[in-house]
């Protein structure tokens, strides 16, 4: 995959060129199991994530915001695809 697709074209953020989208869910309950303890230092194994809301959705590598939920009267979601197609270019044929 080259990038996030927004309605068909390839987002590329105004800010750096960066091909991705993230989004950032706050509120979420994130349990690990614990493969080892030594002394002070405990190893991890798997995370899981449960629940949480979108607080926004931005640039994988700058943080470029696209979406700021707390800004929007929808959820970020229901407008993203609007919003962001802004910042999309066609992709390029591959020969
Ligand atoms: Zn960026």
């Amino acid at each position: 995959m080259l990038g996030t697709k927004v309605n068909g074209k390839l987002f590329t953020c105004p800010a750096c060129g960066c091909h991705y989208l993230e989004e950032i869910m706050v509120c979420v309950t994130q349990s690990s199991f614990i493969l080892e303890v030594e002394g002070e230092d405990v190893e991890y194994g798997d995370s899981e994530a449960n629940g949480g809301v979108i607080d926004r959705i931005q640039c994988l590598k700058c943080g470029f915001l696209v979406v700021e939920e707390s800004e929007s009267p929808n959820p970020a979601y229901q407008e993203l695809g609007f919003i962001a197609e802004r910042w999309t270019q066609p992709e390029k044929e591959e020969n």
